[in-house]
């Protein structure tokens, strides 16, 4: 629900680029359960970071702080309305909602003047398009190389993750990091991977993060989940 004190607080931090240098008028907040988790403002020059967006800079500080990749539940205050990379960042940490203060057309006519020379700048609407192709689509050329290669990676990989899944019984101890996701998501470095059958005592730290659904629950789970979607 919205509370005017936090995008008092994202508008805030878009303000200290008018003092720091190497950083852009564009500041966010990360909010969970009605409490400030991550904020931050774009850095992009400051820190030689191109993807130092405010709302990205909120979405890595939340996640540091929560110690989790997953922000589900939680909203996001923007001082603008944000690029396609960052609601792509959203869309990853599973960002519930956004309120926004100045919207796209407005910032775009506050800057109305600025060159290249003094700030980097975003084409919004080509980045729209160009996040939202397919490989064939997009403006960026692009080759596929020694796929044989990268390939037997990732199934090697995915063999550690489905022996982990396969060894569950009815519950399974796993790191906070999986935990955060659901049962439906197990990634991360589930204390399973590689163990033999019989060497899942859980630790006793972890005990408080056992996954509670049933294997068949989980099953259905995942085949709704993940197959037909092209993770990455
Ligand atoms: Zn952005």
């Amino acid at each position: 629900m919205y509370q005017e004190q936090f995008m008092q607080r994202a508008i805030a931090l878009s303000a200290q680029a008018l003092s720091e240098p190497g950083t852009e008028p564009f500041g966010a907040v990360v909010v969970k359960d009605g409490v400030i988790v991550g904020e931050g403002f774009n850095h992009s020059v400051a820190h030689h970071d191109p993807t130092s967006h405010g709302e990205v800079e909120a979405i890595r500080d939340a996640c540091r702080k929560l110690g989790t990749v997953n922000l589900s539940g939680c909203e996001l205050y923007s001082s603008c309305e944000p690029c396609a990379m960052c609601v792509a960042a959203m869309h990853i940490a599973g960002i519930a909602k956004l309120y926004y203060a100045a919207s796209l057309a407005q910032s775009g006519k506050a800057f109305d003047g600025v060159t290249v020379e003094a700030r980097h700048p975003i084409d919004v609407e080509a980045l729209r398009a160009e996040a939202g192709a397919t490989l064939v689509q997009r403006s960026l050329p692009a080759e596929q190389k020694m796929d044989r290669e990268a390939v037997r990676i990732l199934s090697d990989w995915a063999a550690t993750r489905r022996a982990c899944l396969a060894s569950w019984t009815d519950r399974c101890a796993v790191s906070e990091e999986s935990a955060a996701y659901g049962a439906d998501r197990p990634t991360g470095r589930c204390i399973h991977a590689g163990k033999p059958a019989g060497s899942r005592a859980a630790p006793q730290e972890l005990v408080s993060l056992r996954w509670g659904r049933s294997k068949e629950t989980q099953g259905r789970q995942r085949s709704r989940s993940w197959e037909g979607r092209s993770w990455r």
